[in-house]
């Protein structure tokens, strides 16, 4: 591993599927900065999203640069190909400075009986009693296991090595950023398996500045954590432990931190993730995606008029389409359809109503998960829309923009870095921020 791209201690991920909100998702970063928290943007999308919206990668460069430009923004930022592979990646190489490889494909196929032997032959030292520093308990690994774990995961950190050189040869491996995700997976890999693909991974000779494992619970999408809490915080911590363990042990690099593909929204993790990073002095990417495109909606609704309008006309054709737009996403959301409003409902509704039930405020009696992840789902109905769409967007900016701006960093960047609660007086108005 010679010269690599390195990721800032502290990164966000941030998602803008109609590319209109680069500036007030920036602004969070500088209020977050100015509260002396230090947050690299990474703008994100995936090839589903592009594809879904008609938007090519090289759009959301040039939305980065323009709200880069427009404020100012001296520190680093990124722009991310989001769950790329193989297959896909190419559109992105030019745009991208960061590629997330997507390998939970592979994951459970069986690689050459000879390269999982070779494998285990190499690694003697992950069999046995193992002690990593500052984990509760040593790892009992026997070389079986070992072999089961790199039978389940080999092949795909081969694939990951494939995509990697792919588009090293292309870029230059000295200008981009490498994170690997295994969350779009069924079931969470446990920290023993994430020692075991690290080792996979350095012997890719991948220089890895983020892992995305697939980690205990539900991460449906724009709503909060469902699992069992306590299990995730001693798995949290336990990852950050045999990732400092595995940076020492593999020579990966000193930058690797762990990646939370959120699904936007897990509130309820972030004191547990805020305390661990602090007890281990670790680094974090927490990426997000849809959260934005539900405060376009929550800004349209206040606006009331014609934006209150689309609003509802998207909540309609959205009802009429709950399977369709459900299905893709079967493993992330969980929608209760008996608490979903009817269309002749909503459409009765004022700003005040849509709103209410539309923000992820949890101590709202009138919030209503089941609506906002069938929103969730539902921006393609929006990019059909398309020009009486992004005109409103147009003609609503400022009320969109505080509330995209609000929304990261009241409710996302406080929490997490800060260690406020989102439902706490902000202390910091972003009307005070000149656009
Ligand atoms: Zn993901």
């Amino acid at each position: 591993m010679s010269k690599y791209l390195t990721l800032g201690k502290f990164s966000f991920g941030m998602g803008d599927r109609f590319a209109h909100q680069g500036r007030a998702q920036l602004r969070a970063c500088v209020l977050a900065a100015e509260l002396g928290a230090e947050v690299v943007p990474v703008w994100n999308k995936s090839n589903r999203e592009h594809t879904f919206i008609g938007t090519d990668p090289a759009s959301l460069r040039a939305e980065a640069e323009a709200a880069v430009k427009a404020l100012g923004w001296q520190q680093p930022y990124h722009v991310d190909a989001d769950h790329i592979r193989l297959e896909t990646v190419d559109r992105f190489i030019a745009p991208s400075d960061f590629f997330t490889i997507d390998v939970a494909d592979t994951i459970g196929k069986a690689a050459a009986a000879g390269d999982v032997k070779a494998f285990v032959d190499r690694h003697p030292e992950l069999a046995g009693r193992l002690t990593i520093p500052r984990m509760g308990q040593p790892l009992d690994i026997s070389r079986a296991e070992v072999e089961r774990v790199a039978n389940k995961f080999l092949l795909a950190v081969q694939d990951a090595g494939r995509i990697y050189r792919h588009i090293a040869a292309a870029k230059g491996e000295a200008n981009f950023i490498t994170e690997v995700s295994m969350d779009e997976t069924d079931s969470p890999q446990t920290p023993p398996e994430l020692l075991v693909i690290l080792a996979a991974l350095a012997d890719e000779q991948i220089p890895l500045q983020t892992i995305a494992p697939k980690f205990t619970g539900r991460f449906n999408k724009g709503v909060d954590y469902a699992g069992d809490l306590a299990q995730f915080e001693k798995e949290f911590n336990d990852d950050l432990a045999v990732i400092a363990f595995a940076i020492q042990q593999y020579g990966l690099p000193a930058s690797l931190k762990l990646s939370v593909h959120s699904g936007s929204d897990k509130f309820s993790i972030y004191e547990p993730i805020r305390k661990a990073l602090k007890k281990f002095d670790a680094g974090l990417h927490l990426k997000t995606a849809g959260t934005t495109w539900l405060e376009e909606l929550i800004g349209l609704a206040e606006a009331g008029g014609d934006g209150l309008e689309i609003a509802r006309d998207i909540y309609a054709y959205a009802i009429q389409h709950v399977d369709e737009f459900c299905a893709p996403y079967a493993t992330v959301i969980d929608i209760d359809r008996q608490k979903l409003p009817t269309a002749t409902a909503v459409n009765g509704w004022n700003s005040n109503q849509f709103v209410s039930a539309l923000r992820h405020d949890r101590t709202n009696p009138a919030y209503n998960p089941s609506f906002r992840q069938l929103l969730h789902v539902s921006f393609k109905v929006a990019a059909k829309m398309g020009e009486r769409y992004y005109s409103a967007l147009q003609k609503h900016e400022s009320v969109i923009a505080r509330n995209v701006t609000e929304n990261l960093f009241d409710r996302h960047m406080k929490p997490l870095l800060l260690g406020r609660h989102e439902n706490e007086k902000p202390a910091h108005r972003c009307e005070a921020v000149p656009a």
